[in-house]
């Protein structure tokens, strides 16, 4: 670790040195294919059902048999949505939110083209859905319901026990986008409306590129990826197995430590973000305050620029981000605040903290005590006073947004 802080855990996290111990071996000693009959692979073969099993613990899945492994959290969404799709082929409507994360939104606007009819659920300025709208968007055409339980960008957690409970009374089947809730909330598939879950390994110490998705025991899911007779005929290709072994050790882990993490880490976000309120006055904390994962911190600044102040944030080696997808010369409001009609004042000024097990209390105090100092310089960018502000700080977008993409 160098000395950076590092406050973008909804992004990814780093990978714990005893999910790494777990893995490491899979490069070197044990790299048999899993599907070999010989030695290495049946070998190889019973630690991807121990990992299969430390996944179903941490969903909360009656049989491990349930757990899919993908390649990331993104794939866990289209196999899941493509997949319900193909086997309801009668119907032609999805249900999903406006604030859901690219990996549904961009699939589901692509599908849009293709024909199907989508209704996207708005979120009040809390960023809370309506169940009513939910209820009334359902109908016999309709071929599944997909909601995300966090989002990545604000925190906000969804009532997805209820929302399943309204799906479930129409028979649809209920997908849910669990990639930022897995390791940071208490999740329990068995008995609940999920039908399909995605997670992914790298939002909870694991590392990038393995994925899951719980599909529910009795369900036709044709799969997305089709070849070999990998996971069952489900998903074809084969195994990350060191991937595989990461993640089943970092789910046994957050499963270990979840209520213990979660009061450790909503207590430094509480203190982050009371430092930050009180130094800044033209600040505020974006989302439902009451229903937020507990890492997440979604601030807006008055009249600034989410991308540069993350320029300033960065020259003092502190890591996070903003919420939009910014593209080389233009940083494009977040889709998140926007639906959730966040003043133009404060739309794109919006900066997420997501803290996480390495964050400590002395780099809340150093975060805190920073972003006063950035906020001023920002503001007196501008002799024009802080509307102008805006313009002048372009500049600094400019200089990083070519180093930036669509963010976790
Ligand atoms: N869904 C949500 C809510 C996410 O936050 C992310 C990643 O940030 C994804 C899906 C995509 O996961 P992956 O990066 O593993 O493809």
């Amino acid at each position: 670790m160098g000395s950076e802080i590092y406050f973008d855990n909804n992004a990814t996290t780093r990978v714990l040195p005893e999910v790494f111990e777990a893995m490491a071996p899979f490069f070197t000693e044990l790299y048999g294919n899993p599907s070999s009959i010989h030695r290495f692979g049946s070998q190889v073969a019973g630690k991807i059902s121990d990992a299969r099993a430390q996944v179903a613990g941490l969903i909360g899945a009656a049989d491990p048999v349930e757990i899919v492994f993908t390649s990331c959290g993104t794939e866990g969404d289209n196999t899941a949505i493509r997949g319900m799709l193909e086997a309801r082929a009668d119907k032609r409507h999805i249900v999903t939110t406006q604030v859901e994360h690219p990996a549904i939104l961009g699939l589901c606007q692509h599908l849009e083209k293709k024909g199907y009819r989508v209704t996207w659920l708005g979120v009040d300025e809390e960023g809370r859905l309506d169940l009513d709208e939910l209820r009334d968007s359902l109908s016999d055409d309709t071929a599944l319901v997909s909601i995300m339980a966090a989002n990545n960008e604000t925190g906000v957690i969804f009532p997805i026990a209820q929302i399943g409970e309204i799906v479930k009374t129409k028979g649809i089947p209920f997908h849910v986008d669990a990639v930022q809730a897995a390791g940071k909330l208490a999740l329990d598939v068995k008995d609940s409306p999920i039908d399909l879950l995605t997670i992914s390994g790298h939002k909870f110490y694991a590392p990038k590129g393995i994925g899951a998705l719980y599909v529910r025991r009795g369900l036709t899911l044709p799969p997305f990826m089709i070849g070999g007779h990998q996971e069952k005929n489900r998903r074809a290709g084969t195994e990350n197995v060191a991937g595989i072994v990461a993640m089943g050790r970092a789910a046994e882990l957050a499963l270990g430590r979840l209520q213990e993490d979660a009061t450790r880490v909503k207590a430094l976000r509480d203190q982050l973000e009371e430092g930050i309120l009180r130094s800044c006055p033209d600040a505020r904390v974006n989302g439902d305050r009451e229903n937020r994962l507990p890492n997440t911190a979604n601030i807006s600044f008055r009249y600034l620029e989410g991308e540069a102040i993350l320029v300033l944030l960065d020259q003092y080696g502190i890591c996070a981000s903003t919420g939009s997808a910014c593209t080389a010369g233009s940083a494009e409001p977040s889709h998140v605040l926007r639906a959730m009609q966040v003043a133009p004042e404060w739309l794109q000024g919006a900066v997420r903290f997501s803290l996480g097990r390495f964050t400590t209390a002395e780099e809340v105090q150093d975060v805190s005590e920073k972003m006063p100092l950035i906020v001023e310089r920002l503001q007196g960018l501008s002799a024009l006073g802080k509307l102008g502000s805006r313009q002048r700080n372009e500049g600094l977008v400019q200089s990083v947004s070519s180093r930036m993409g669509a963010r976790g």
